[in-house]
């Protein structure tokens, strides 16, 4: 098969398919020939997989688990076992810790092939119990009377709560209901003096160590705005600590709306620091009410069910996680289905069935990644709760593949300038011909990542390997389901990228003659703008 589209691309062999017209105009991208790099390639997670699985047998759904104490020593059996993206929460635990387990992560990077990128998860400001007066947790009776109060005493009382914000109680009202985490207990109030809630339990339960409050009126959530900022000062001052520390990406928790994201990535950008990622946390009730906005102005998102179960009636989390991961896709964001996958391994060295079946819901659903929390970082089994996320990830994947077969999924037209209207279509048809011709493997070389992403958002049947020379863009593309992120030198001879990578590939045995992949490069890595010929293409290659 040889057919030509375009000047640029004669020299292809084995061409099939479409070129773009050099429409876009602006700064070429010189891409030194010769860069520092090296071989870094394939991280040796992927290779493995590659070799014993074969094209098709590559998992796509992204894994993130969070380091806690549970889990440090298991760092490198968990990057083995496919963990992408290490989250250090900084909710939990102290500076010296979180220092220590962010530099065995990048440790295991440098020294022993790893790609596994850094998210550090900002604490937030949230309405809690700060202390509870237990180590563990505290059982609530029926009709038992409490106080919860902001004033800080030493002397410990049964039934004292200390709530961590001086207005807690602002706007609440005598007959108002007080839930603890979504269900886990709730009061009424019967009285307020100053500031502090007298309450009576109607719903008995247990308090746990930071147990999160919410006030509901007729039903409804009663909603109450402090005028906090989404970043305190300490999480300003963790901010720091994460760049110094070399992080890939902030989850910023408990975003209000999109100038929350947008303030924080306007100060990256002011320090240069353009690839950090920032990924919106949707834990409230008010992220819903700006979803589409938040979502734009990130670079990625995160359902974090745990906090959102707080503020909305849980019955109602499956189907906002649903459309959040749907308008992800449609807005090319990748998006993190968090809390609570597997909570009974906490615990336990299996899972419930209903958490398999709510692992493979997101999957099915085509979430970017999903997220292991308490189950890492605290629990007992943290390389068997990895291991139950990539075996169900893997078998709904297949499933979902063999559902659909070629058909490719609805698209909405995301583009409004030409050049990226081009990339739009190209990476959309690039898909469709990699899932009808069956190809291997989608090659495509890439700046910033921003192709591989519209080549993901389509969730093509064969992986992509994204092409890189940029350190920090391979770590941005471990976000995105089915793109497995190679650095490489590039050059501005798009020719002299294929046959370096797959002479590359060829010699680690990742590729072998006779394998089909479908190329696509990127408006990034053009040729000099004087140049204006062709600057994307698909074409369909034959390994000799
Ligand atoms: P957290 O966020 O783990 O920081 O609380 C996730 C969630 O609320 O679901
Ligand atoms: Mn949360």
């Amino acid at each position: 098969m040889a057919a030509s589209a375009g000047a640029a691309t004669s020299s292809f062999p084995h061409l099939v398919g479409a070129t773009s017209a050099g429409r876009r105009h602006g700064t070429a991208l010189r891409i030194c020939a010769t860069t520092e790099t090296g071989e870094a390639a394939m991280d040796v997670v992927s290779e493995a997989e590659l070799r014993e699985k074969g094209f098709m047998g590559m998992r796509k759904t992204k894994l993130v688990c969070t380091v806690g104490p549970a889990c440090v020593e298991a760092l490198p059996a968990l990057a083995r076992g496919g963990m992408r993206v290490a989250r250090v929460n900084l909710c939990h635990g102290g500076r010296d810790w979180h220092r220590a387990a962010m530099r065995a992560v990048r440790k295991l990077n440098d020294e022993e092939g790893f790609c596994v990128s850094l998210m550090v998860d900002t604490e937030g400001s949230q309405l809690l119990v700060a202390d509870h007066g237990s180590a563990t947790s505290v059982k609530a009776e029926d009709g038992s009377e409490w106080l919860f109060t902001s004033k800080k005493t030493d002397e410990t009382h049964p039934f004292k709560m200390h709530v961590n914000f001086d207005k807690f109680s602002e706007g609440i009202q005598v007959g108002d209901e007080l839930v603890i985490d979504g269900g886990m207990a709730t009061f009424e109030v019967t009285d307020k003096i100053g500031n502090d809630l007298y309450c009576k339990c109607t719903d008995p339960g247990l308090l746990l160590p930071r147990a999160k409050l919410s006030f509901w009126r007729n039903g409804k959530l009663v909603e109450r705005n402090f005028g906090l900022p989404t970043l305190s000062p300490k999480d300003w001052a963790d901010i720091e600590f994460g760049i110094a520390e070399g992080v890939d990406c902030i989850a910023l928790s408990f975003v209000k709306d999109a100038n929350d994201i947008k303030h924080l990535k306007a100060y990256l950008s002011r320090r240069s620091l353009e690839h950090i990622k920032i990924f919106a946390k949707i834990e409230s009730l008010e992220s819903l009410k700006y979803l589409k906005d938040i979502i734009e102005a990130s670079d990625g998102v995160m359902v974090a069910r745990g906090d959102l179960g707080v503020q909305i009636p849980l019955e109602q989390i499956p189907a906002i996680q649903e459309s959040i991961v749907k308008l992800c896709r449609h807005l090319n964001k990748p998006v993190i289905v968090a809390s609570q996958l597997l909570e009974s391994m906490v615990e336990y060295p299996t899972p419930t069935r209903a958490e398999v079946a709510d692992v493979s819901e997101a999957v099915r659903q085509y979430a970017d990644a999903v997220m292991l929390s308490a189950e890492s970082a605290i629990g007992a089994y943290p390389q068997k709760a990895l291991a139950v996320l990539r075996a169900a990830s893997e078998r709904m994947e297949s499933w979902s593949r063999e559902e659909n077969m070629q058909k490719l999924l609805s698209q909405h037209q995301l583009a409004i300038a030409l050049p990226d209207q081009i990339s739009e279509q190209i990476c959309n048809s690039a898909v469709e011909m990699a899932n009808n011709l069956a190809v291997d493997g989608i090659f495509v070389y890439t700046k910033h990542g921003h192709m591989a992403s519209l080549l993901s958002r389509n969730r093509p049947n064969p992986p992509i390997f994204a092409f890189t020379d940029n350190a920090n863009s391979r770590k941005s593309m471990n976000f995105y389901w089915g793109v497995i992120p190679l650095q490489v030198p590039l050059s501005n001879d798009m020719e002299d990228n294929f046959k370096t990578t797959i002479s590359l590939m060829k010699s680690k045995g990742s590729v072998k003659s006779g394998d089909t992949v479908l190329v696509v490069s990127d408006s990034d890595l053009n040729r000099p703008c004087a140049d204006t010929s062709v600057f994307q293409s698909i074409q369909v290659r034959l390994v000799d």
